[in-house]
């Protein structure tokens, strides 16, 4: 392609909300792309997840009088430190539940020890020691054996739990505190109204394979997959921010397209030969990509594909 073809196909991209960063070295590597790896949460999703569900474990009821209050009450003062968008969903949903109540019970707790771990979750001391907090996935939360889990959790509570995930796709997050207390979330995130289309006309219109690579667990994978059309076959969960890497490096070199939002998605984002990351996510995964999607909508990802190889398809 001659520099003025590719100029102007990257003014072309700009009016349709695809940034092209790079300019033409974006543009090249778009044109070569096979496959195209999508990161779930705030990718396919909107990324702006609602608590729909509500579990508190039998020993969270039952254990003290008020313990579900204390509960929440700790929830709130530790999601409260955290800024990932699960976080702020069960924030919001305490704050709603009880009004002030919960909020004003949380500032009582003093925080210690604080650690965010990307992929899994938050822990904290609370009241040098009183507590130990953990909300999380629940690999994470209940520790990797499941062992304290099938002990705090009744049989017909995990059946619940597995139907969260299995049929609703609900993204469940574990909180345990001092290894008894438990309450269970049910996070929805809305589907992309678009990513059903985007994902039919990449295989069958580019002939392009696609891929979902996300941080939460394979049942809830699973039900996202199924709804965009993505066979189940082509999805990689528990994906930790440096598994991303390793899938995105395991595609032929050229070949591969990692489509991300989160902080989480950045080492990915970068590692890919193209990035493309969605304009409303963490500003550290736009800095990452190739491509940035002003619009955060999916559809950017067809149009950077199809610009890319009408400016380098050869003209005879
Ligand atoms: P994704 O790859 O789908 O965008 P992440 O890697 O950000 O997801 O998170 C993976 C999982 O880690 C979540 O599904 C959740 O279970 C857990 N998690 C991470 N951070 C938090 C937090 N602050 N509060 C609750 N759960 C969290
Ligand atoms: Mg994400």
């Amino acid at each position: 392609a001659t520099p003025t073809a590719v100029m102007v196909s990257s003014e072309v991209g700009t009016r349709m909300g695809v940034l092209f960063r790079g300019g033409g070295a974006a543009l090249e590597a778009a044109k070569g792309v096979k496959t195209v790896l999508f990161d779930k949460t705030g990718t396919l999703t909107m990324g702006k997840p609602e608590v729909a569900a509500v579990l508190v474990g039998e020993e969270g009821a039952n254990a003290v009088e008020q313990a579900s209050v204390i509960l929440s009450d700790l929830i709130y003062a530790v999601e409260s430190e955290s800024h990932h968008p699960l976080a702020s969903a069960i924030t919001s949903y305490l704050r709603g539940k009880s009004g002030e109540q919960v909020s004003a019970g949380s500032f009582a707790y003093k925080i210690s020890e604080l650690e965010e771990l990307p992929g899994r979750g938050v822990k904290a001391v609370v009241n040098k020691g009183e507590y130990s907090v953990r909300v999380g996935s629940r690999a994470w939360a209940f520790g990797e054996k499941g062992d304290l889990e099938r002990q705090l959790l009744t049989a017909s509570e995990l059946a619940q739990i597995d139907r969260m995930e299995r049929e609703d796709g609900l993204t469940v997050v574990a909180a345990v505190v001092n290894s008894s207390l438990v309450a269970i979330y049910g996070l929805e995130d809305t589907v992309r109204p678009e990513a059903e289309a985007v994902v039919s006309y990449l295989k069958s219109e580019l002939s392009v394979a696609c891929h979902i690579v996300t941080g939460d667990s394979e049942e809830t994978g699973r039900a996202i997959a199924r709804r965009v059309g993505i066979p189940t076959n082509n999805l990689r969960s528990r994906a930790m921010p440096w598994t991303k890497i390793d899938v995105v490096k395991s595609l032929p070199e050229g070949s591969g397209c990692f489509v991300g939002d989160g902080i989480n998605d950045a080492p990915a984002l970068a590692a890919s030969s193209l990035g493309i990351a969605i304009g409303a996510g963490a500003p550290v995964a736009a800095e990452s990509a190739a491509v940035v999607l002003v619009r955060s909508d999916l559809r950017g990802v067809v149009n950077a594909l199809a610009l890319a190889r009408a400016t380098f398809r050869r003209v005879r």
